[in-house]
Protein backbone atom coordinates (compact mmCIF):
# COMPACT_ATOMS: atom_id res chain seq x y z
CA UNK A 1 0.00 0.00 0.00
CA UNK A 2 2.52 2.72 1.07
CA UNK A 3 5.02 2.30 -1.28
CA UNK A 4 4.46 5.00 -3.34
CA UNK A 5 6.31 7.83 -3.80
CA UNK A 6 9.49 5.80 -3.32
CA UNK A 7 12.19 6.84 -1.04
CA UNK A 8 15.24 6.94 -2.56
CA UNK A 9 16.73 8.35 0.05
CA UNK A 10 16.49 5.88 2.25
CA UNK A 11 16.56 2.71 -0.41
CA UNK A 12 19.34 4.41 -2.81
CA UNK A 13 16.82 3.90 -5.81
CA UNK A 14 18.29 4.54 -8.78
CA UNK A 15 17.03 5.32 -12.66
CA UNK A 16 18.28 5.43 -15.82
CA UNK A 17 16.52 7.95 -18.42
CA UNK A 18 17.93 7.87 -21.59
CA UNK A 19 18.64 11.52 -22.73
CA UNK A 20 20.06 11.51 -26.46
CA UNK A 21 22.75 8.85 -25.68
CA UNK A 22 23.84 10.76 -22.28
CA UNK A 23 22.76 8.28 -19.19
CA UNK A 24 20.93 10.55 -16.42
CA UNK A 25 21.48 9.50 -12.65
CA UNK A 26 18.42 10.12 -10.67
CA UNK A 27 18.94 10.82 -6.75
CA UNK A 28 17.69 12.01 -3.76
CA UNK A 29 18.03 14.10 -0.71
CA UNK A 30 16.49 14.09 2.57
CA UNK A 31 16.41 17.12 4.26
CA UNK A 32 14.92 18.19 7.45
CA UNK A 33 12.19 21.24 7.11
CA UNK A 34 11.70 23.56 9.66
CA UNK A 35 8.08 25.29 8.78
CA UNK A 36 6.82 27.87 10.75
CA UNK A 37 3.71 27.63 12.81
CA UNK A 38 1.48 28.73 10.11
CA UNK A 39 3.50 27.18 8.02
CA UNK A 40 2.42 23.76 9.70
CA UNK A 41 -1.00 24.28 9.70
CA UNK A 42 -0.91 24.59 5.88
CA UNK A 43 0.99 21.75 5.56
CA UNK A 44 -1.28 19.37 7.64
CA UNK A 45 -4.19 21.06 5.43
CA UNK A 46 -2.15 20.15 2.56
CA UNK A 47 -1.68 16.65 3.22
CA UNK A 48 -5.40 16.30 4.45
CA UNK A 49 -6.87 17.79 1.21
CA UNK A 50 -4.56 15.52 -0.63
CA UNK A 51 -6.10 12.59 1.42
CA UNK A 52 -9.17 13.68 1.01
CA UNK A 53 -8.57 13.66 -3.15
CA UNK A 54 -6.86 10.04 -3.01
CA UNK A 55 -10.21 9.01 -0.61
CA UNK A 56 -12.86 10.27 -3.15
CA UNK A 57 -10.84 8.97 -6.18
CA UNK A 58 -10.70 5.52 -4.46
CA UNK A 59 -14.41 5.23 -3.84
CA UNK A 60 -14.83 5.86 -7.30
CA UNK A 61 -12.72 3.40 -8.38
CA UNK A 62 -14.21 0.95 -5.96
CA UNK A 63 -18.00 1.61 -6.83
CA UNK A 64 -17.10 1.18 -10.27
CA UNK A 65 -15.33 -2.16 -9.17
CA UNK A 66 -18.09 -3.41 -7.04
CA UNK A 67 -20.88 -2.41 -9.70
CA UNK A 68 -19.65 -2.81 -12.92
CA UNK A 69 -16.78 -4.77 -12.41
CA UNK A 70 -14.93 -2.17 -14.42
CA UNK A 71 -11.34 -0.55 -13.46
CA UNK A 72 -11.80 3.58 -13.45
CA UNK A 73 -8.23 4.85 -15.54
CA UNK A 74 -5.62 7.37 -14.11
CA UNK A 75 -6.82 9.53 -17.23
CA UNK A 76 -9.95 9.46 -16.53
CA UNK A 77 -9.88 10.86 -12.98
CA UNK A 78 -7.25 13.11 -14.10
CA UNK A 79 -9.83 14.98 -16.43
CA UNK A 80 -11.86 15.01 -13.56
CA UNK A 81 -10.03 16.50 -11.38
CA UNK A 82 -10.45 19.22 -13.60
CA UNK A 83 -14.24 19.80 -13.05
CA UNK A 84 -13.23 19.33 -9.18
CA UNK A 85 -11.07 21.87 -9.16
CA UNK A 86 -13.58 24.74 -11.14
CA UNK A 87 -16.37 23.67 -8.50
CA UNK A 88 -13.89 24.04 -5.32
CA UNK A 89 -11.77 27.27 -6.10
CA UNK A 90 -11.35 27.68 -2.52
CA UNK A 91 -10.54 24.12 -1.58
CA UNK A 92 -8.72 21.68 -4.02
CA UNK A 93 -8.96 23.92 -6.75
CA UNK A 94 -6.22 26.28 -4.80
CA UNK A 95 -3.82 23.22 -4.38
CA UNK A 96 -1.08 22.67 -7.45
CA UNK A 97 -2.59 20.47 -10.26
CA UNK A 98 0.01 18.49 -11.08
CA UNK A 99 0.63 18.08 -7.55
CA UNK A 100 -2.81 16.46 -6.96
CA UNK A 101 -1.87 14.36 -10.27
CA UNK A 102 0.94 12.66 -8.68
CA UNK A 103 -1.70 11.20 -5.95
CA UNK A 104 -3.62 9.97 -8.72
CA UNK A 105 -1.08 8.40 -10.06
CA UNK A 106 -0.42 6.77 -6.86
CA UNK A 107 -3.51 5.32 -6.35
CA UNK A 108 -2.99 4.14 -9.70
CA UNK A 109 0.03 2.45 -8.50
CA UNK A 110 -2.30 0.96 -5.98
CA UNK A 111 -4.22 -0.76 -7.94
CA UNK A 112 -1.98 -1.78 -10.35
CA UNK A 113 -0.74 -3.80 -7.78
CA UNK A 114 -3.87 -4.45 -6.97
CA UNK A 115 -5.30 -6.30 -10.45
CA UNK A 116 -1.78 -8.21 -10.17
CA UNK A 117 -2.70 -9.30 -7.25
CA UNK A 118 -6.58 -10.04 -8.18
CA UNK A 119 -5.58 -12.31 -11.19
CA UNK A 120 -3.15 -13.84 -8.60
CA UNK A 121 -6.48 -15.30 -6.73
CA UNK A 122 -5.72 -13.46 -3.42
CA UNK A 123 -5.99 -9.48 -3.17
CA UNK A 124 -7.23 -7.21 -0.26
CA UNK A 125 -8.76 -4.59 -2.31
CA UNK A 126 -7.03 -0.97 -1.19
CA UNK A 127 -7.83 1.01 1.85
CA UNK A 128 -8.91 4.16 2.47
CA UNK A 129 -6.32 6.41 4.40
CA UNK A 130 -7.04 8.20 7.38
CA UNK A 131 -5.28 11.81 7.80
CA UNK A 132 -2.98 10.68 10.28
CA UNK A 133 -1.64 8.00 7.81
CA UNK A 134 -1.48 9.89 4.72
CA UNK A 135 1.68 11.72 4.79
CA UNK A 136 3.53 12.88 1.74
CA UNK A 137 2.82 15.07 -1.45
CA UNK A 138 4.68 15.28 -4.50
CA UNK A 139 5.18 18.20 -6.84
CA UNK A 140 6.30 18.98 -10.01
CA UNK A 141 9.94 21.15 -9.46
CA UNK A 142 8.70 24.36 -11.14
CA UNK A 143 4.87 23.73 -11.37
CA UNK A 144 3.72 24.27 -7.60
CA UNK A 145 6.61 23.97 -6.18
CA UNK A 146 10.28 25.39 -6.02
CA UNK A 147 13.79 24.33 -4.68
CA UNK A 148 15.36 27.61 -3.37
CA UNK A 149 18.97 26.35 -2.55
CA UNK A 150 21.13 27.92 -0.07
CA UNK A 151 23.89 30.00 -1.44
CA UNK A 152 26.12 29.64 1.58
CA UNK A 153 25.33 31.42 5.00
CA UNK A 154 21.64 31.21 4.95
CA UNK A 155 18.49 28.60 4.90
CA UNK A 156 17.44 26.85 1.78
CA UNK A 157 14.14 27.12 1.28
CA UNK A 158 10.88 24.63 -0.85
CA UNK A 159 8.51 26.50 -1.65
CA UNK A 160 5.00 24.69 -1.97
CA UNK A 161 2.24 26.40 -3.46
CA UNK A 162 -0.33 26.72 -0.35
CA UNK A 163 2.09 26.29 1.89
CA UNK A 164 4.75 29.08 1.76
CA UNK A 165 8.72 28.77 1.57
CA UNK A 166 9.74 26.04 3.91
CA UNK A 167 13.28 26.43 5.88
CA UNK A 168 15.30 23.87 4.84
CA UNK A 169 18.34 22.31 6.85
CA UNK A 170 20.41 21.56 3.49
CA UNK A 171 23.62 19.42 4.46
CA UNK A 172 24.84 18.42 0.95
CA UNK A 173 25.00 20.14 -2.45
CA UNK A 174 22.11 18.97 -4.61
CA UNK A 175 23.74 18.27 -8.21
CA UNK A 176 21.72 18.82 -11.28
CA UNK A 177 18.67 19.49 -12.52
CA UNK A 178 15.44 19.19 -9.40
CA UNK A 179 12.53 17.60 -10.92
CA UNK A 180 10.33 16.73 -7.86
CA UNK A 181 9.81 17.56 -4.38
CA UNK A 182 8.47 16.01 -1.70
CA UNK A 183 7.17 17.19 1.35
CA UNK A 184 6.72 14.57 3.55
CA UNK A 185 5.53 14.43 7.55
CA UNK A 186 7.15 11.62 10.03
CA UNK A 187 5.73 11.88 13.51
CA UNK A 188 6.19 15.50 14.39
CA UNK A 189 9.03 16.05 11.76
CA UNK A 190 8.87 17.63 8.27
CA UNK A 191 11.44 16.58 5.27
CA UNK A 192 11.49 17.94 1.88
CA UNK A 193 13.14 15.18 -0.47
CA UNK A 194 14.36 16.69 -3.57
CA UNK A 195 14.75 14.39 -6.09
CA UNK A 196 17.42 15.65 -9.23
CA UNK A 197 18.63 14.30 -12.20
CA UNK A 198 22.38 14.80 -13.56
CA UNK A 199 25.00 13.19 -16.01
CA UNK A 200 27.52 10.20 -14.08
CA UNK A 201 31.02 12.08 -13.04
CA UNK A 202 33.06 8.80 -13.93
CA UNK A 203 35.81 8.51 -11.44
CA UNK A 204 39.55 8.11 -12.98
CA UNK A 205 39.89 4.25 -13.97
CA UNK A 206 41.05 1.59 -11.57
CA UNK A 207 42.06 -1.79 -11.87
CA UNK A 208 40.64 -3.29 -9.12
CA UNK A 209 37.78 -6.01 -9.63
CA UNK A 210 36.01 -7.82 -6.56
CA UNK A 211 33.73 -10.05 -5.50
CA UNK A 212 31.72 -8.91 -2.23
CA UNK A 213 30.42 -11.65 0.48
CA UNK A 214 28.04 -10.34 2.89
CA UNK A 215 28.02 -12.14 6.29
CA UNK A 216 26.55 -12.05 9.79
CA UNK A 217 29.38 -12.05 11.26
CA UNK A 218 31.08 -9.33 9.32
CA UNK A 219 29.58 -6.73 7.37
CA UNK A 220 31.30 -7.68 4.30
CA UNK A 221 34.44 -9.47 2.90
CA UNK A 222 35.85 -9.32 -0.90
CA UNK A 223 37.39 -11.59 -2.80
CA UNK A 224 41.17 -9.69 -2.47
CA UNK A 225 40.87 -10.48 1.82
CA UNK A 226 39.59 -7.11 2.79
CA UNK A 227 37.00 -7.00 5.65
CA UNK A 228 34.67 -4.47 7.01
CA UNK A 229 33.45 -5.75 10.17
CA UNK A 230 29.88 -4.71 11.28
CA UNK A 231 29.93 -1.65 13.24
CA UNK A 232 29.50 -2.26 17.45
CA UNK A 233 26.60 0.55 17.62
CA UNK A 234 24.36 -1.63 15.49
CA UNK A 235 25.05 -4.18 18.55
CA UNK A 236 24.45 -1.36 20.97
CA UNK A 237 21.68 0.17 20.19
CA UNK A 238 19.46 -3.29 18.89
CA UNK A 239 20.53 -3.84 23.28
CA UNK A 240 18.55 -0.03 23.89
CA UNK A 241 15.63 -1.16 21.99
CA UNK A 242 14.90 -4.51 23.01
CA UNK A 243 15.05 -3.10 26.11
CA UNK A 244 12.64 -0.34 25.30
CA UNK A 245 10.78 -2.98 24.06
CA UNK A 246 10.37 -4.81 27.26
CA UNK A 247 9.30 -2.16 28.94
CA UNK A 248 6.66 -1.08 27.09
CA UNK A 249 5.46 -4.52 26.76
CA UNK A 250 4.89 -4.79 30.55
CA UNK A 251 3.74 -0.92 31.07
CA UNK A 252 -0.27 -0.61 31.73
CA UNK A 253 -1.86 0.15 27.93
CA UNK A 254 -3.35 3.99 27.15
CA UNK A 255 -0.93 5.16 29.93
CA UNK A 256 1.68 8.31 30.15
CA UNK A 257 4.37 5.84 30.37
CA UNK A 258 3.53 3.87 27.44
CA UNK A 259 3.09 7.00 25.42
CA UNK A 260 6.72 7.96 26.79
CA UNK A 261 8.19 4.79 25.83
CA UNK A 262 7.04 4.69 22.17
CA UNK A 263 8.13 7.69 21.59
CA UNK A 264 11.46 6.60 22.82
CA UNK A 265 11.69 3.57 21.00
CA UNK A 266 10.38 5.81 17.64
CA UNK A 267 13.93 7.50 18.11
CA UNK A 268 15.79 4.87 18.95
CA UNK A 269 15.02 3.30 15.84
CA UNK A 270 14.87 6.02 13.92
CA UNK A 271 18.76 6.88 15.23
CA UNK A 272 19.72 3.35 14.38
CA UNK A 273 18.47 3.93 10.96
CA UNK A 274 20.52 6.79 10.51
CA UNK A 275 23.74 5.86 11.52
CA UNK A 276 23.57 2.64 9.81
CA UNK A 277 22.39 4.59 6.33
CA UNK A 278 25.18 6.70 6.96
CA UNK A 279 27.93 3.40 7.64
CA UNK A 280 26.45 2.34 4.25
CA UNK A 281 27.40 5.41 2.70
CA UNK A 282 31.04 5.38 3.58
CA UNK A 283 31.40 1.38 2.98
CA UNK A 284 29.93 2.05 -0.61
CA UNK A 285 31.97 5.28 -1.20
CA UNK A 286 35.52 3.35 -0.23
CA UNK A 287 34.58 0.74 -2.17
CA UNK A 288 33.46 2.22 -5.48
CA UNK A 289 36.60 4.62 -5.13
CA UNK A 290 38.66 2.09 -5.20
CA UNK A 291 37.18 -0.51 -7.84
CA UNK A 292 35.72 -0.21 -11.68
CA UNK A 293 33.86 -3.41 -11.14
CA UNK A 294 31.69 -4.71 -8.17
CA UNK A 295 30.12 -8.41 -7.69
CA UNK A 296 27.77 -8.82 -5.15
CA UNK A 297 25.34 -11.11 -4.54
CA UNK A 298 21.21 -10.97 -5.98
CA UNK A 299 18.86 -9.98 -3.32
CA UNK A 300 16.43 -12.34 -1.91
CA UNK A 301 13.55 -10.14 -0.36
CA UNK A 302 11.32 -13.34 0.32
CA UNK A 303 14.04 -14.61 2.12
CA UNK A 304 15.28 -11.76 4.21
CA UNK A 305 11.84 -10.18 5.33
CA UNK A 306 11.02 -13.24 7.02
CA UNK A 307 10.84 -13.74 10.32
CA UNK A 308 13.20 -15.72 12.63
CA UNK A 309 11.85 -19.31 13.71
CA UNK A 310 10.17 -19.04 16.81
CA UNK A 311 11.16 -21.93 19.31
CA UNK A 312 8.96 -25.05 19.82
CA UNK A 313 9.05 -25.78 23.07
CA UNK A 314 7.87 -29.58 22.72
CA UNK A 315 4.06 -28.90 23.66
CA UNK A 316 2.86 -27.11 20.88
CA UNK A 317 3.67 -23.75 22.87
CA UNK A 318 6.73 -21.53 22.11
CA UNK A 319 9.38 -20.62 24.51
CA UNK A 320 9.77 -16.83 25.64
CA UNK A 321 13.11 -16.78 25.02
CA UNK A 322 15.04 -12.97 25.64
CA UNK A 323 18.29 -14.53 23.81
CA UNK A 324 16.18 -15.45 20.42
CA UNK A 325 14.44 -12.12 20.88
CA UNK A 326 17.32 -10.50 21.17
CA UNK A 327 18.86 -12.23 18.37
CA UNK A 328 16.35 -11.66 15.89
CA UNK A 329 16.45 -8.21 16.75
CA UNK A 330 19.94 -8.26 15.47
CA UNK A 331 19.22 -9.73 12.76
CA UNK A 332 16.20 -7.43 11.45
CA UNK A 333 18.75 -4.87 12.04
CA UNK A 334 21.55 -6.31 10.30
CA UNK A 335 19.40 -7.99 7.33
CA UNK A 336 17.37 -4.27 6.62
CA UNK A 337 20.77 -3.45 5.70
CA UNK A 338 21.98 -5.48 2.86
CA UNK A 339 19.41 -4.40 0.84
CA UNK A 340 19.99 -0.94 1.49
CA UNK A 341 23.89 -1.05 0.70
CA UNK A 342 22.85 -3.02 -2.30
CA UNK A 343 20.97 0.18 -3.27
CA UNK A 344 23.65 2.72 -1.78
CA UNK A 345 26.29 1.17 -4.24
CA UNK A 346 24.14 0.84 -6.61
CA UNK A 347 23.38 4.08 -7.52
CA UNK A 348 26.61 5.73 -6.37
CA UNK A 349 28.53 2.92 -9.52
CA UNK A 350 25.86 4.83 -11.53
CA UNK A 351 26.93 8.22 -10.62
CA UNK A 352 30.58 7.10 -10.85
CA UNK A 353 30.58 5.38 -14.14
CA UNK A 354 31.41 1.92 -12.52
CA UNK A 355 29.80 -1.48 -12.75
CA UNK A 356 27.73 -3.50 -10.18
CA UNK A 357 27.48 -6.98 -11.26
CA UNK A 358 23.89 -9.21 -9.53
CA UNK A 359 24.91 -12.87 -9.42
CA UNK A 360 23.12 -15.43 -8.33
CA UNK A 361 24.40 -16.55 -4.82
CA UNK A 362 22.81 -19.82 -4.89
CA UNK A 363 26.29 -22.74 -3.65
CA UNK A 364 28.67 -19.66 -3.37
CA UNK A 365 29.16 -20.15 0.72
CA UNK A 366 29.55 -24.19 0.06
CA UNK A 367 31.24 -24.10 -3.02
CA UNK A 368 35.07 -24.52 -3.30
CA UNK A 369 36.40 -21.51 -5.31
CA UNK A 370 39.05 -23.26 -6.57
CA UNK A 371 38.08 -26.17 -7.53
CA UNK A 372 34.81 -26.25 -7.30
CA UNK A 373 34.00 -29.42 -5.20
CA UNK A 374 31.59 -29.44 -2.01
CA UNK A 375 33.12 -28.04 0.91
CA UNK A 376 32.59 -28.99 4.98
CA UNK A 377 31.27 -26.63 6.71
CA UNK A 378 32.91 -27.31 10.26
CA UNK A 379 32.16 -23.50 11.87
CA UNK A 380 30.64 -20.44 10.58
CA UNK A 381 33.69 -18.91 9.62
CA UNK A 382 35.30 -21.91 7.90
CA UNK A 383 34.53 -23.84 5.17
CA UNK A 384 37.23 -27.25 4.08
CA UNK A 385 37.23 -28.22 0.76
CA UNK A 386 38.35 -32.14 0.11
CA UNK A 387 41.33 -31.16 -1.72
CA UNK A 388 42.35 -27.58 -1.30
CA UNK A 389 41.92 -27.63 2.36
CA UNK A 390 40.62 -24.70 4.96
CA UNK A 391 39.39 -21.36 3.34
CA UNK A 392 38.18 -18.88 5.10
CA UNK A 393 34.40 -18.87 4.77
CA UNK A 394 33.38 -15.30 3.87
CA UNK A 395 36.43 -14.41 1.63
CA UNK A 396 35.67 -18.38 -0.23
CA UNK A 397 31.65 -16.77 -0.99
CA UNK A 398 33.03 -13.68 -2.31
CA UNK A 399 35.82 -14.82 -4.87
CA UNK A 400 32.99 -17.41 -5.65
CA UNK A 401 30.35 -14.32 -6.42
CA UNK A 402 33.79 -12.61 -8.13
CA UNK A 403 33.83 -15.98 -10.23
CA UNK A 404 30.45 -15.74 -11.27
CA UNK A 405 30.24 -12.26 -12.48
CA UNK A 406 32.58 -13.33 -15.46
CA UNK A 407 35.38 -11.90 -13.43
CA UNK A 408 37.73 -14.43 -13.43
CA UNK A 409 38.62 -17.77 -12.02
CA UNK A 410 38.66 -16.61 -8.46
CA UNK A 411 41.76 -18.18 -7.63
CA UNK A 412 43.49 -14.99 -9.85
CA UNK A 413 42.31 -13.10 -6.54
CA UNK A 414 44.15 -15.57 -4.06
CA UNK A 415 47.62 -13.95 -4.01
CA UNK A 416 46.25 -10.08 -3.84
ZN1 LIG B 1 38.95 -27.11 -3.61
Amino acid sequence: MRTWPREAATSGAVTHTNHRDLVQVKRAYKFRAYPTRPQEGRAARLLADHCDLYNAALEERREAWRMRRVSVSYGVQSAQLREIRKADPGGHGRHSFTAQQQTLRRLNTVFTAFYQRARAGKAGYPRFKPHSRFDQVMFVAGDGAKWIPTSGESWARAAFQAVGAVKVRQHRPVCGMVKTLQLKREHRRWYVIVVAEAEPVPLPATGREIGIDVGVNRFLTTSDGEIVANPRFLAASSAVIADLQRRKARAMPVSGNRKRLRRALAKHWRKARNRRRDFHHKTARALINSSGVIAVEKLNIAAMTRRPAPKPDGEGGYLPNRAAAKAGLNKVILDAGWAQFAGILAAKAAEAGRHVVFVNPAGTSITCHACGQRCGRPRQDTVICPCCGRWDADVNGARNIYARAGLGSGQATQTA
